[in-house]
């Protein structure tokens, strides 16, 4: 038994730390590496632009697609509409949680209109902020959505008829079973964090697996994952609770 990784990158738009993301971009196409990647449509939200915007941005992101990474889709406009935490009870802020059904629906149509008009809509969603509620997961749904990245565990789930991977930690844990999606924010990453992530993807490049690989990673006993995943959501939602 062994540890799989996801690896995902939140926040990737046209103006987002570049310069930082390199490193990333370098050791994807020397060891041809699957990243899961989450792209904000219409960014309007002024805290992810940290650099010169790319103008090349959605060729950029069909190369990758083409080259086998998993483009999310990242929310609408990254604009934070309410303070719902959502489903999974972690996150402060939302784009959609708390919304009424059609307000959620008309945000995430408006934003695969773009992503499909750009070649790269996959049916897979990242929520801004992990928040998201049954509106959300309905309207998803609706728009033939087909899973997400987010929630609790080590193996993937089903969530009211999208399929999900877990998404736990920024670092590795490396508990030896199961899969970890390892959510990585180039915008705010110091060299350090960069140059120990880079060391860990080039030491367990073995390990390494693409969001589609993921969603097929199975428990030995079924009953483990579900007690897996009651498990880590309530340490986590205990440890947030006392954070906040
Ligand atoms: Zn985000």
């Amino acid at each position: 038994m062994t540890t799989r990784y996801l690896i995902r990158f939140d926040d990737v738009v046209p103006a987002m730390a570049w310069s930082r993301f390199a490193a990333f971009e370098k050791i994807a196409a020397d060891l041809s590496l699957p990243f899961l990647i989450g792209v904000v449509p219409e960014c309007r939200d002024p805290k992810l632009s940290v650099e010169p915007e790319r103008h090349d941005f959605w060729d950029w992101v069909r190369v990758r697609k083409h080259a086998g990474w998993t483009i999310a889709q990242h929310g609408y406009q990254h604009l934070y509409e309410t303070d719902a935490r959502g489903l999974l009870g972690i996150g402060r802020k939302s784009e959609f949680a708390g919304l009424a059904y059609n307000a959620q629906a008309q945000k995430l149509a408006a934003g695969k209109e773009i992503m499909q008009r750009e070649g790269v809509w996959s049916g897979v969603f990242m929520a801004p902020s992990h928040s998201f509620d049954e509106f959300t997961v309905q309207a998803l749904r609706d728009l033939e959505f087909t899973a997400l990245t987010d929630g609790f565990g080590f193996y993937p789930y089903e969530l009211h008829g999208l399929k999900a991977v877990p998404q736990l930690v920024a670092r590795p844990l490396g508990f030896g079973f199961g899969v970890e999606t390892i959510c990585l924010h180039v915008n705010t990453m110091s060299d350090e964090a960069i140059g120990r992530m880079i060391d860990f993807i080039r030491a367990h490049r073995k390990q390494i697996i693409s969001f589609d690989e993921a969603l097929q990673v199975k428990a030995t006993v079924p009953f483990i994952a579900s007690a897996l995943r009651h498990m880590t959501s309530a340490a986590l939602r205990a440890r947030r609770a006392v954070r906040a």
